[in-house]
């Protein structure tokens, strides 16, 4: 019976060292790292987590400022706001919250954030930074899944990971952090044949699809990692991508949702924007 990681005590904990540091940022700079989020529109999934951010801020000390703008917003208007705040002194981190509506081109919005406020990881300049070895900032998810494999110890070198899903946000990324340290890394996705088959051979799996229940016990080799990353509503439920019954049965260890890898995201957020504070203020 696998032992559950419980990723919401140790993005408790991060919050807890995060307090310590960011009132140190705030005594030595005279004001505390600032996050603005922006919201377009009213999708009630983007409302909760806007919401759990701007928490999680509150919890910590870090300042937090959110810009709700409306559905019917123009590109244009998207793009001037995250000019301003590009430009405010204020603020050290810039998320803005996906999906944006159909008319908005997402990419074009994600690069016109300055790429040293860029908290979410996703500026073309921070995934290429990070790619070639640089300092750069990382997606909040896949920093979290790694987080909580090193909180629990699991020896990444040479074993191999196994990543389900290949988006921007989470599968591509978390492989090439599992890549990093040193995983010899296999990514599956919506066109991988025989995807038993691969799992099955994976000491660390980690799965990022958004389809319920899509990996079973019979998937998993015995005694491996698993780390779910999906968050669906099945019958007013939340669950993830890994049927977590039959999946305890042979992992080792595995993430439970809610409760595992989401905390972990929250987390790794205020721990993007102190470091975007940190550095934006060192290079003044
Ligand atoms: P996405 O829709 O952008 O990507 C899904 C990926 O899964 C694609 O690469 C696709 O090729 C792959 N896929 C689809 N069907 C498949 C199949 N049958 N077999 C193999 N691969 C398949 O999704 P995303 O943004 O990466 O999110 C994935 C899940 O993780 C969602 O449930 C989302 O809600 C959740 N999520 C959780 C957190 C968190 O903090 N816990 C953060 C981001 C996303």
């Amino acid at each position: 019976m696998a032992k559950i990681i419980d990723g919401k005590k140790v993005a408790e904990e991060i919050k807890e060292n995060l307090k310590v540091e960011v009132s140190e940022f705030r005594e030595k700079n005279g004001f505390p790292p600032g996050l603005a989020v922006v919201q377009v529109g009213n999708n009630p999934a983007s409302t909760a987590y806007v919401s759990f951010k701007q928490k999680a801020c509150e919890q910590t000390g870090i300042y937090s400022v959110k810009h709700h703008l409306d559905e019917s917003v123009s590109e244009e208007e998207l793009l001037s706001l995250i000019g301003k705040l590009n430009s405010d002194s204020k603020i050290h981190g810039i998320l803005v919250q996906l999906p944006l509506p159909e008319h908005i081109d997402e990419q074009k919005v994600i690069s016109a954030i300055a790429p040293e406020k860029d908290v979410d990881g996703f500026h073309p300049v921070n995934v290429g930074r990070f790619v070639v070895g640089m300092e750069a900032l990382l997606p909040c998810t896949p920093r979290g899944i790694i987080r909580l494999l090193e909180s629990y110890g699991v020896e990444t070198e040479g074993k191999h990971a196994v990543v389900v899903g290949r988006s921007n946000i989470v599968g591509k990324p978390a492989a090439l952090m599992l890549l990093k340290k040193n995983a010899t890394v296999s990514i599956a996705h919506r066109r991988t044949k025989n995807l038993a088959e691969l799992t099955k051979s994976a000491d660390i799996l980690v799965v990022a699809v958004g389809r319920p229940g899509l990996v079973t016990g019979d998937m998993i080799k015995e005694g491996a990692v698993v780390i779910d990353v999906g968050i669906n509503k099945v019958d007013g439920k939340l669950v993830g991508d890994v049927d977590f019954e039959s999946a305890s049965e042979k992992a080792s260890l595995i993430t439970p949702v809610p409760g595992g890898v989401g905390p972990m995201t929250i987390a790794m957020l205020l721990e993007n924007t102190l470091q975007a504070a940190r550095m934006l203020s060192e290079n003044r």
